[in-house]
């Protein structure tokens, strides 16, 4: 018996593309030429075989590599039990989630969501609401930096403020002033009687693997505590142990008010989170923000297995070693290219390298040498590789960079200045 009704069967349906083979995904992404069929630990492998050094890790997403069995079992485990009941019924996953994120940070609550964009409109909203429950509706602004990225959502291009992810979409959403990164005066000018909160990351990971100078974090705290505004923290990327530290803040001794998290936290499954305190999050009471997806039992089973991994004795710290060993051999390498290598960036695996050819030339360099980079803003390779690399896997990584710059050096016209 058919249950399809006849109307939704195309008599005959049109061509669609002269090109059969032409992509049908929308092409928002200029994609490399290359596909990937399975990973293991720290590789990728194409269906024939070809065998990469993964040192993007999806955009800091894979935190404990391909296939890591802990992962794997949590998944398959809630597979089989249950996938989605909705926000409507309790979590009990959540929950422990939730308390671990709180125990292991300043927050006192955390909503989860299903990505970075969304982890940062939490974080946004929350903002705003705790001016307007404490009786100022209009405090509403938030303060941006230059060069940042905190997703593609309408909200969240107008909070990164980067022209060309707002370009021929309308009006850019009200409510965020951009100040130069890093830059504290200008930032004091920025705040006025509506400014709700400042929102930055500890590390700018889109834009290039910039760093806010030493102390700038522990000002923001001051000022915002001068001026009653909330700190906002976009740790969506370097966050849950990528910089060799659970949380890049804890660097400069502060906490924030509220935190987004996403990236990391799943290890390759979907998982935002926006952590705050009891009272920056007063106005955030039932019924005032949602999510369908957010904090699935999916999602929730990963994450906490991601935790298991992360939270045990001496992982963030092995992160920190292999962060400083990898920074040493980086360093080593731009002295033996400085014609390719301008200066060595990042913290802990959170790695980059400011290149002086273009980055999407050293991208396919490093292709060829089987080993995957991410490019960035400001002319910057990123290196993430997997926090469950090995040293002897960090050391091939290094090789192979050492491959991409020379076969770069080899292309440059001869006698070329450094
Ligand atoms: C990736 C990223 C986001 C956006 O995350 P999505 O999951 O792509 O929405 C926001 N902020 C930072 C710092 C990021 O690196």
């Amino acid at each position: 018996m058919s249950t399809v009704p006849k109307s939704a069967v195309p008599k005959s349906a049109p061509p669609r593309s002269a090109d059969p083979s032409a992509s049908a995904i929308l092409p928002t992404y200029a994609r490399a030429p290359v596909a990937f069929e399975r990973g293991e630990g720290s590789w990728l492998v194409t269906a024939e075989g070809e065998r990469y050094l993964d040192f993007g890790a999806g955009i800091a997403v894979n935190s404990l590599g391909h296939g890591h069995p802990h992962l794997v079992g949590a998944l398959t485990a809630q597979a089989a039990k249950l996938w989605h009941t909705s926000n409507l019924f309790g979590q009990p996953d959540g929950e422990r989630l939730a308390r671990r994120l709180a125990d292991a940070s300043f927050a006192d609550l955390v909503f989860f969501c299903n990505s970075g964009a969304e982890a940062l409109e939490a974080a946004i909203k929350t903002t705003r609401k705790y001016h307007a429950a404490g009786g100022h509706p209009e405090r509403y602004r938030i303060v941006t930096f230059e060069g940042a990225f905190h997703g593609r959502t309408l909200a969240t291009i107008a909070a990164g403020g980067q022209k060309k992810y707002l370009d021929g979409f309308g009006p850019k959403v009200d409510g965020f002033d951009q100040v130069p990164f890093g830059d504290l005066k200008a930032l004091e000018a920025a705040i006025g009687p509506e400014t709700a909160g400042i929102l930055i990351e500890p590390i700018q990971g889109e834009g290039g693997l910039r760093a806010t100078p030493p102390g700038f974090l522990r000002a923001l705290r001051a000022l915002c505590d001068r001026h009653g505004l909330l700190l906002v923290l976009d740790e969506v990327q370097t966050g849950v142990g990528r910089t060799g530290r659970l949380f890049a803040h804890e660097r400069e001794g502060i906490v924030p008010d509220v935190m987004a998290l996403a990236k990391g936290l799943g290890g390759g499954f979907p998982v935002g989170a926006c952590l705050a305190t009891r009272e920056a999050a007063r106005g955030m009471t039932a019924g005032v923000h949602g999510t369908t997806f957010g904090g699935n039992p999916l999602a929730m089973a990963v994450a906490n297995a991601v935790l298991d991994v992360v939270l045990a004795d001496g992982f963030v710290e092995g992160v920190a070693r292999k962060g400083a060993l990898l920074a040493q051999r980086l360093a080593e390498l731009k002295d033996t290219h400085p014609r390719v290598i301008e200066e060595v960036r990042g913290e802990g695996l959170l790695a980059g390298l400011k290149l002086r050819p273009p980055v999407a030339d050293f991208a396919a360099a490093a292709r060829d040498a089987r080993l995957v980079v991410i490019p960035a803003g400001d002319n910057v390779a990123r290196l993430l590789p997997p926090l469950t690399v090995s040293e002897d896997e960090l050391a091939e990584g290094v090789r192979r960079l050492d491959a991409a710059c020379r076969a770069i050096e080899a292309a440059l016209p001869a006698g070329a200045a450094a």
